[in-house]
Formats: C-alpha cells, structure tokens, sequence
C-alpha cells in the first residue's frame, strides 16, 4: 500500500471526545490522504468492534454507527492508491490469534513483500487480501507466540520489513505506533489531558485541540496504554529518509511535518522556483489548491500580482485515477473554470505543484487560453517526476511518467505553452533545509534509500 492516513486514540479521560469520534474526525481531516476506504477499529473492554468500507469517512460512518462504537482505544485508516477492490483492501486489518485480537493498520509499502508472502506461505499461512499490512500482522502474531509483550514481537519483525512503513497496532491492552528505520512515512504523537493520539499529520490534531508532542523517531516503538506512554528503539538508520513528496503535493499546507509547516516548505519552493525559472509576466495564478502556496512564494519573490484565477467547484473530489484520457480531461474541466477578467490580455504564470502524467498541463493552458490570456508560462514548484515510488507515494509505471519520455521544451510543445520549467533537485532541497534529517527524493533522482 502506500500514502495513506493513520490515526489513533488512547484514550484515559471522559471529558475529552468520545473514542471513535476523535477518530472519525480525526480521519476526516485527513481525508485528502485517501478517498478509496476507510475503517474505525475500537476496543470495548477487551472486545474489538469495528467497520471499514469503500468510499469517504462522512459515507461510512453516521452517528449511529459511532454511538455504537463506544470503547476506550482505538485506531483509524485512510486508504488511497488500492490496487484492487478498496473494500477487500479497507484497514485495519482485524485478526484474531492465540493471544486474542489484533488490529493493525498500515501507511507505506513494503518492498520485499512478495518474498515475505512466500515464506509464510509456505509455512501454512493463508491470506485473505494482497495487503502488506495483512502480511505484518501474520508476522506479529507469530513472534508474539516467542515474545512477554506485543512490543517485542514488533521489534523482531522489522528488521524483515524492507521499505516505508508507519504502522498502527492495537492489542486488548495497547495501542502501538511504530515508524521504519528510515523514517519514511510521517508519524506524529499528541497529547490531550492524559490522553494520547498518534496521527499521519498535525492538522488532525489542529481541530481536536490535541497538542502535537514530536514524531515518532526513525525505528521507535511508541506504546500507548492506561499508564501513559512508553518508548523503545529499536535501530534507527545512519540518515533519515523522510518523503520529499509530502511536501510537495501529499500533506495538508496547515500541516507541521519534521519541524516545517507544508505551507511554509511549499512557498519557499514556490519563491526558489522564482529564482531560478521567472519570466517577464503580468499575473501570477496557481492550481487549486495545492499550488497556492507555491505560487505565492513565487508571486512574492517575482513581485507580480498573485491572482485568484481558478474557480474549483467544491463538489468534484479527485479521485486521482481516471481511465482513460477523456475521463481525466472531463475530470479536469469538471473541476477547474477560470475567471476571465483576471487572465485576459495578460502574461499569466500558471503554478502547479508537481506533473506526472502532464495530461493536465495541456487542459490548464487550453482553459486559460480560452480565456484571453496572452501569454501562458507553466511553473512547476517541484522537479522532474522520472521514477516510480517503491513505497507506494505513486503507483505510477514509469512509462506513464511525462517527464521520462520528454525534456521541458517537449512538454511544452505538447501542451501548447509560451514556457515551461521545473523547480530543481538542489532547489527542493533548499526549500526543505529547515526540516530535520534527511529527505527521499527517489521519484525525482532515482536513489533509493532502500
Ligand atoms: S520515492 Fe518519492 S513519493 Fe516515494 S517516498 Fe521517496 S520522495 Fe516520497
């Protein structure tokens, strides 16, 4: 699997939000890190009760079915990117095994997953879905077998997990947070009263009044129970690897990930961008919504005009796949309209924060050519996408990727722009300097940390 969102509660107060309550607005929150699945896993005493579905966190789940779920832990899933039918592939994974229940939910993606599945296979293990954290959860329940506590089986299965895993696991008595040695994936602890919550982002924490407290450290085991919280390394990489593409399009902008705000990260990409690719122009405009921040640390270091441009009509929600070419581009007009009096007769640069497949570059210009503009400049505030993610941040096959079959120039001539240019690798990773350790940049360089 891959980005998807995490959440989860242990909760030791009465007067803070009911249990499935924090989860399920904490998931909706983060509803932009998946829209395929979702699903709620609470503990009533000892008892797991839990739901999981296709579609959006709001479809899912209703008053009723959270008022049913009242209990004291619990923990949350997102799903984005299924390969499959989202409602086989919906977590958390619920199990139940010699030492009682287990739930466990995963953002990230193993790269050695296909040798882990043989090797249990052929131990006798059956799976019910193609997902990684099916396989982790099988793992656990084995070592637990050889192990006093949940946190020690845990640590003696991750040095078998090869790739980017925040994971999520929920026992009888605990609820566990655990993050890969490289970091990979965002994981964030927070506080509220005496009781804890582990979250994919801060903005989930921003509406609960839950205070973040730190991130999960690259190889940290953090033990959510009655007494409060516990931590156990295990090893840590030499550097971190924490994805650059979080900053670039996955997280919210309000987001803290790594010690920088997204908006933040994003706007000095935007004003680097600015630096090194400006263009004499009248009008600066972004894509929404994930170009604005960009676009206006752009509009800010070029001294242009920043305009509202785009008009996004509330009630499309991207689904991000789309067939076929005419689906992606009805898609698109679907979504965007452009207001003409901001673009007539004007040089515009059109910031975007990133291109995959480029089909939307060329509807961007049409869109904005049809409206008057004179001269069209596409600024796109991250580098050249070339290569695939093995951690599931895209599932894209390379060949799909427009910036492995054609150079700037050729993108241009393709989607009928004045100019087109990227932000640098040198220049993503001045943008990001503030953040703390190290960055993946794997889908822009091709050097992957695993
Ligand atoms: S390859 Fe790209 S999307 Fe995947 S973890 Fe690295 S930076 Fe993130």
């Amino acid at each position: 699997m891959d980005r998807c969102g995490l959440f989860a509660v242990y909760n030791n107060n009465t007067d803070v939000l009911q249990t499935a309550e924090s989860i399920y607005y904490g998931l909706f929150s983060m509803q932009h890190r998946g829209m395929e699945a979702a699903g709620i896993c609470v503990n009533q005493g000892g008892h797991f009760k839990y739901k999981k579905d296709e579609g959006l966190v709001i479809d899912i789940f209703d008053a009723q079915t959270l008022a049913g779920m009242q209990g004291h832990a619990g923990i949350g899933h997102v799903l984005r990117y299924a390969q499959g039918d989202p409602r086989e592939l919906a977590q958390p994974i619920v199990i139940r095994y010699t030492n009682g229940q287990m739930a466990v939910a995963l953002n990230g993606g193993l790269t050695n997953t296909n040798e882990l599945r043989r090797e249990l296979e052929l131990q006798g293990a059956v799976f019910q879905t193609s997902e990684d954290a099916e396989i982790i959860s099988v793992l656990i329940s084995r070592a637990r077998n050889r192990y006093g506590e949940i946190e020690d089986a845990i640590a003696s299965v991750m040095p078998k997990l090869k790739g980017a895993y925040s994971l999520l696991v929920m026992t009888p008595g605990k609820v566990i947070g655990v993050r890969d040695p490289l970091g990979i994936r965002p994981l964030i602890i927070g506080k509220k009263k005496n009781s804890y919550y582990l979250s994919s982002e801060t903005c989930a924490y921003n509406e609960l009044g839950i205070e973040p407290l730190r991130e999960v450290d690259p190889g940290e085991i953090v033990i959510l129970k009655e007494s409060g919280l516990r931590s156990l390394r295990t090893g840590a990489a030499s550097e971190k690897a924490f994805c650059a593409y979080e900053y670039v399009y996955h997280s919210r902008p309000d987001s803290v990930l790594e010690g920088m705000e997204v908006y933040e990260v994003r706007s000095r990409m935007g004003a680097q961008l600015a630096k090194e690719a400006g263009v004499p122009a009248d009008v600066v405009v972004w894509v929404p919504n994930s170009g604005l921040a960009a676009a206006t640390g752009y509009a800010r270091e070029a001294g242009l005009p920043l305009e509202d441009a785009f008009i996004k009509n509330k009630f499309y929600y991207n689904k991000f796949v789309h067939p076929t070419e005419d689906m992606i581009r009805r898609g698109v007009t679907m979504k965007l309209a452009v207001i003409k009096s901001r673009v007539k007769d004007q040089r515009v640069v059109v910031v975007d924060d990133s291109m995959v497949r480029g089909e939307t570059g060329k509807i961007l210009v049409d869109l904005l050519r049809d409206a008057g503009a004179k001269e069209v400049h596409l600024r796109i505030a991250a580098p050249e996408v070339k290569h695939h993610c093995d951690f599931g941040g895209n599932d894209k096959d390379e060949e799909a990727l427009v910036s492995n079959r054609k150079s700037p120039e050729q993108i241009r001539d393709m989607i009928g722009a004045d100019s087109v240019a990227f932000l640098s690798l040198d220049g993503l990773k001045q943008a990001c300097a503030r953040t703390y350790g190290g960055l993946c940049l794997a889908c822009f360089d091709g050097d992957y940390p695993v």
